[in-house]
């Protein structure tokens, strides 16, 4: 065979084989990037002693929250570059208007195969089905207490039931599973396992403990409730719970199970040793910018890149060449919260 024809082979082999690959958003330490975290907005009509306390104000000038364009661009870059699963999260998503559109949009995209929310869980009863028509395929609701007196206190809004209507009515629209979130605190649920367990005997609901992140604006609160989920993982082996293996684009959560439950148990463990090192996730804020962690960085703008579809190369290179910069680990054990003052603005 000629050299002209063995060369000319070899273009074409790797022509197809560019065409074949998978993009893959990968960084310095070898993480790969299957899950987009996408905040719509800043705004919440709860007050989680946690999170909004004092409820939610507009800092500084006004922003303008991404539009349903600038959302249907961000996610088809994100989905070109190799995205399975995003999350609309937010403050609370489901309190924009066009939120419905807005999940239609992303499932444009056919290589996103988990589109799915974390809500408060106000508008799930109304809204659900409807949810789930446009294409949305997984649901967590925030439920910090099963006691309708301590979920008010905690969220400021006396909605416990009007939420718990909602789990159901996400049943009855389709859906085989809900995960709950529900945040880790001391001397407030710490010692609530029984009834959460009892709960999801019957329901397949994975409850999800989420341990107290100390951010700028809860120090305090951090210092006074917050407590390692050790003491949850240490019951649910005691009493037979199985840990689970974790897929590839799942969220950080060590999954348990037990064979007289319908439901499941997850614990999220941010300061546990080893925890950044299976981070699959990355972040855009509600107002286009990228946060490669939840912590401790201002954020790589995106949005001058979201004004035309023209620009799209470009921003998939903008996201690829700031994956480079992102860090090994997160700072938390130090102390050190960085910028962020609460989840509410990039959406837990
Ligand atoms: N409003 C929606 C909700 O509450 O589900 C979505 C946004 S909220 C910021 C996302 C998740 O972050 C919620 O499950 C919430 O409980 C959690 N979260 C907020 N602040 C937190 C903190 N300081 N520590 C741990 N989890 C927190
Ligand atoms: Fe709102 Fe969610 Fe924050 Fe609670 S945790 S104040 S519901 S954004």
């Amino acid at each position: 065979m000629s050299a002209t024809r063995v060369q000319s082979g070899n273009a074409r082999i790797s022509r197809i084989w560019k065409v074949l690959q998978v993009p893959q958003l990968i960084d310095a330490f070898e993480r790969k990037f299957y899950y987009l975290r996408l905040s719509i907005t800043d705004v919440c009509n709860f007050r989680c002693t946690y999170c909004l306390p004092d409820g939610y104000k507009p800092s500084g000038s006004p922003k303008t929250f991404l539009s349903l364009d600038e959302i249907r661009r961000v996610s088809r870059a994100f989905a070109e570059l190799g995205t399975e699963k995003v999350r609309l999260t937010g403050g609370e998503p489901s309190l924009r208007r066009d939120f419905t559109e807005i999940i239609a949009a992303v499932r444009e995209n056919p290589a996103i195969r988990t589109l799915a929310v974390t809500t408060n869980g106000y508008r799930l009863a109304r809204d659900v089905a409807s949810w789930r028509d446009a294409g949305l395929t997984a649901i967590n609701v925030s439920v910090d207490s099963l006691d309708a007196r301590q979920f008010h206190a905690i969220t400021g809004q006396d909605k416990f039931r009007q939420v718990m209507e909602g789990i159901d009515a996400a049943f009855t629209a389709g859906y085989s599973k809900v995960k709950v979130n529900a945040v880790l605190m001391r001397d407030v649920n710490h010692q609530q396992l029984g009834s959460f367990l009892n709960w999801i005997k019957d329901r397949p609901i994975q409850l999800r403990f989420i341990e107290l992140m100390e951010t700028g604006d809860g120090s305090d609160l951090f210092r006074k409730h917050h407590v390692s989920g050790e003491v949850i993982r240490l019951q649910l082996e005691q009493q037979g719970w199985q840990r689970q293996v974790r897929g590839r684009s799942d969220g950080p959560a060590q999954v348990f199970s037990h064979p007289d439950y319908q439901g499941e148990i997850g614990l999220i463990m941010p300061y546990e040793k080893d925890f950044c090192a299976s981070c699959n996730r990355l972040r855009v804020s509600a107002i286009g910018n990228l946060h490669l962690c939840l912590f401790g960085e201002q954020g790589i703008t995106l949005r001058d890149l979201l004004a035309d579809d023209g620009q799209l190369e470009q921003l998939k290179m903008r996201i690829q060449s700031g994956l480079q910069t992102k860090k090994q680990t997160h700072f938390l054990h130090q102390g050190n919260s960085g910028l962020t003052q609460n989840l509410s603005f990039i959406g837990g």
